[in-house]
């Protein structure tokens, strides 16, 4: 993710100032909530993020203090680089928090908030070290709904 430790203000979403936002892993063993402003969803690509969450990661940064843990009763916390560390919940295996050590803000996966409608895709990073497939163009890819069946 992101070298800059602090939210640069056009990374921020400015509608969600003041608003509360509630979140947490698949198990519901990790819970936090976290108060607006939050920042754009930044798409990563690099390494790291592809072998921690299995694709591509996301992650929309938050102040810490602004962020609090509600229940951590089972989040783990993995050293992925020298400089940061990746949360994750050790029941269920959800890809949380990614933190840089020297920040004071967090990046929160944004599938882990109960509602994001709110939120904006800023860009990504790092797509030259993703795999030759792709992209990955929501608005581009096919439906497969039908064939999958996706339980949701
Ligand atoms: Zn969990
Ligand atoms: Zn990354």
């Amino acid at each position: 993710m992101t070298e800059n430790p602090e939210m640069m203000p056009e990374m921020i979403i400015a509608a969600t100032a003041g608003k509360v936002f509630d979140g947490g892993c698949h198990c519901g063993a990790v819970r936090f909530r976290v108060t607006g402003p939050v920042g754009k969803i930044l798409i990563c690509h690099c390494y790291d993020c592809m072998r921690t969450a299995g694709l591509s990661w996301a992650g929309i940064d938050v102040a810490l203090d602004r962020f609090d843990l509600v229940k951590d009763a089972s989040l783990k916390w993995y050293d992925s680089s020298a400089i940061a560390k990746r949360g994750f919940c050790g029941d269920c295996g959800a890809s949380l928090f990614y933190q840089l050590h020297t920040a004071s803000v967090i990046a929160i996966a944004p599938g882990m908030f109960d509602q994001s409608d709110q939120f904006e895709v800023a860009g990504q990073i790092y797509a030259a070290s993703h795999p030759a497939w792709g992209p990955c163009d929501m608005t581009r890819l096919p439906h497969l709904d039908d064939m999958w069946n996706a339980p949701n």
